[in-house]
Order: structure tokens, then sequence, then C-alpha cells
């Protein structure tokens, strides 16, 4: 049973990508997030999504009975209703909200050197909330100390920060688009 569309222009993903993860989108087209490779086959082989059409973009997979072609995206065949729902605060999340970014000086920020900072400090009775939080670099976050936002004049919040839900943490980042998702990820849901 060929399931999987073979073509001879796809754009073959490297096989050392970390993570193999398949854009979902629902069958209007609007995305949904990202899902392990496992899932996208799994709803590929039970007939529940199928590869966007002129679509040719492909993880190779190998498996025991071969390698097979797993597309980066997948369509839903019936539109699903995704509620929308407050994301939990965790570091992971708030670098995916603040796009990778330093909310103060705009330095690229990766899991092993981003830092949250309060805004409001927790020292002066700031909470710890998703509207309180941003990523921050070392530096910035050790320059701006306890002190409250009113009290910097060195130191620029550059958006305020957000509470964020499924629809924007699960997207795929604009640095993805190599994997073919600029046509859904250029457009994504609305923010939350
Ligand atoms: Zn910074």
């Amino acid at each position: 049973m060929q399931l999987i569309r073979k073509t001879v222009s796809s754009v073959s993903v490297d096989e050392s990508l970390p993570r193999k993860e398949v854009l979902l989108l629902n069958a209007s087209e609007e995305s949904i997030g990202l899902i392990t490779w496992q899932r996208a086959t799994s709803l590929l082989f039970s007939g529940k999504a199928h590869p966007p059409y002129n679509f040719d973009y492909y993880f190779r997979l190998s498996t025991t009975s071969g390698d097979f072609d797993l597309p980066t995206a997948i369509i839903l065949a019936k539109y699903v209703r995704i509620p929308r729902r407050i994301m939990p605060l965790t570091r992971k999340n708030v670098l995916k909200r603040d796009e990778g970014m330093c909310q103060y000086c705009s330095t690229p920020l990766g899991m092993d050197t981003i830092t949250v900072d309060h805004v409001h400090p927790t020292s002066k009775g700031g909470r710890n909330e998703w509207r309180n939080v941003v990523a921050a670099c070392q530096p910035c976050n050790a320059k701006k100390g306890n002190r409250l936002l009113s009290e910097c004049r060195d130191i620029n919040l550059s958006r305020k920060p957000w509470v964020p839900t499924n629809y924007n943490i699960l997207q795929p980042s604009p640095k993805d688009s190599l994997l073919g998702w600029d046509r859904w990820i250029l457009k994504p849901a609305t923010r939350g």
C-alpha cells in the first residue's frame, strides 16, 4: 500500500535533524501545531490526514520495512475544532513566545542562555505569571536587577508580555521555513 507519494523533485531534509516534527494543519489549512513524526505517520496511515497538494518536502524515515518519505506537513481530512488553552509558564514556552530573543536587547537566546526576568520583580510583589515575565539574556537580567521598569533609564522592554495559547506556542518558528512551512507560518493563527 503506497500511502506516501514520492516525487522526483522532493527536497530532502537533513536526516540529522534532531527532531522530526511535522506541521499539522486543519482541513481548513489553518496551522494547528507541530506533532511528532510518529503521530503524523499514524494519522497518514489511518487516513485521518493527507499530504498537502503540490508539496515536496519530506523527511526520509528508515524503518525495518524500508525507507519511506514522510511529508513535513499534513492536512487533517476532517475539520476539528481546537479549543484555545493557555500554555503553562515554562522557560521553553517563554523562549518560544518571545521568539528566541532577549526582550531588552534583542540578543538571540537558546535554552542554554535564556533567563526569565520578572518585569515587576518578585521581591517587590511581582507575580510569576505570563504578563510579568520575559525572556532575557543574562547581562540584561543582571543589569535590571531588582528595579522596576520605571526605575530603569538604561534598559527598555521591547514588547509588553502577553498570555500565549496553544495556537501561539505550538507553531513552528520562521527559521523552520526550510521545511516548506512558509505558506502556513507566514499567516499564523491570531494571537490569543
Ligand atoms: Zn539582553
